[in-house]
């Protein structure tokens, strides 16, 4: 169950209703958000819903079945909508392009991606300088410096960034620098992470686990809600199958599916999806039809030698053949 409550509740109407709730044996979740005032009421006694809905300093409530609360749909008809300033919105009907390369990796490498976005008119810019590696050897990012440099030429551009956070102690000297927060595959399930992020006022895409379920995503999602941080996305990047003709499996059902259970945008992520270059434009368009709310994808001046994930990035002249293929389906806007 939650409750919504009215701005003005006062002390008496919360213990009221928190004895009502005692009364039918659910536990009392208090959520704080930027946003509203929420009790997550968890329990499985059968109640007449008008008994507490009736309560005074109630603005809403609804009876919601599933493991997850905040982020279902059940409660939260309306899609919500990100907005990251200056014009740029991410939910319903204003489909988001989110690319730049995996690893930033040079002043000008970011100058020419810049130039890239400003001429298709992309204005969120995607990059790793934490890179999660599969090996200890592999280049993994340029830190906070890198950061600040990227930083430095978007603001300049109006570009915003997206980038992954891969620990708490990060968060704060990233804040400053950061549009969007970047949850990984692989701390899909990083609890501390996720209740950190819930307490930052700046928005999260959160990716699926490599082996993670769409619910286990929904409830990872539900940390940050419940920690007070409303402006979640969550990310279909391709999970680990028996298959290995590719990087990975892109759940394309994922993006369906997950459109009916959250209120959250939904955002495809056809680069690490499949891992293989010539497929990834094939891979974005059927994102687009399932009715995906934004498309993060790997770009870079040139891919062959990117510092990482080379294998699945788009050269430039790729990535704007798939935005023309997008704005011909009305998908993208001109
Ligand atoms: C990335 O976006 O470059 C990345 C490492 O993604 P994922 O966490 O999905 O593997
Ligand atoms: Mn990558």
């Amino acid at each position: 169950m939650i409750i919504q409550l009215e701005p003005q509740i006062n002390q008496e109407q919360l213990a009221r209703l928190e004895k009502e709730l005692t009364r039918i044996k659910y536990s009392l979740n208090p959520v704080k958000t930027q946003y509203a005032n929420y009790l997550v009421g968890v329990g499985k006694t059968k109640f007449d819903i008008r008994s507490i809905g009736t309560l005074p300093g109630i603005k809403d409530i609804h009876r919601v079945s599933d493991a997850y609360k905040l982020v279902s749909k059940k409660w939260r008809i309306d899609n919500t909508v990100i907005d990251l300033g200056d014009g740029i919105r991410i939910g319903e009907g204003s489909p988001a392009m989110m690319v730049g390369p995996c690893s930033i990796e040079s002043e000008e490498q970011v100058a020419l991606t810049i130039a890239h976005m400003k001429k298709n008119g992309i204005r969120i810019m995607r990059g790793g300088v934490y890179k999660p590696r599969s090996s200890p050897y592999s280049f993994r990012g340029l830190g906070i410096e890198g950061l600040k440099m990227w930083h430095e030429q978007t603001r300049e551009a109006g570009i915003k960034i997206i980038t992954e956070v891969m620990m708490v102690d990060q968060i704060e000297e990233m804040y400053d620098y950061v549009d969007v927060f970047q949850v990984g595959a692989r701390n899909s399930q990083n609890f501390n992470l996720l209740d950190a992020l819930g307490e930052v006022d700046r928005p999260v895409l959160l990716k699926r686990g490599i082996s993670g379920t769409i619910d286990e995503l929904l409830a990872s999602a539900e940390y940050i809600f419940s920690n007070g941080n409303e402006r979640i996305m969550l990310c279909e990047r391709g999970i680990r199958s028996y298959e290995t003709a590719y990087r990975n499996t892109f759940d394309i059902n994922a993006l369906v599916m997950l459109k009916e259970k959250t209120h959250l945008p939904v955002i495809a992520d056809p680069s690490h999806g499949i891992g293989v270059r010539r497929f990834v434009d094939k891979i974005a368009l059927a994102s687009a039809v399932a009715g995906a709310d934004g498309i993060i994808m790997e770009v870079h001046h040139e891919p062959e030698k990117a510092f990482s994930d080379g294998q699945q990035t788009l050269s430039f002249g790729q990535a704007e053949k798939l935005y023309q293929q997008l704005k011909r389906m009305e998908w993208l806007q001109e």
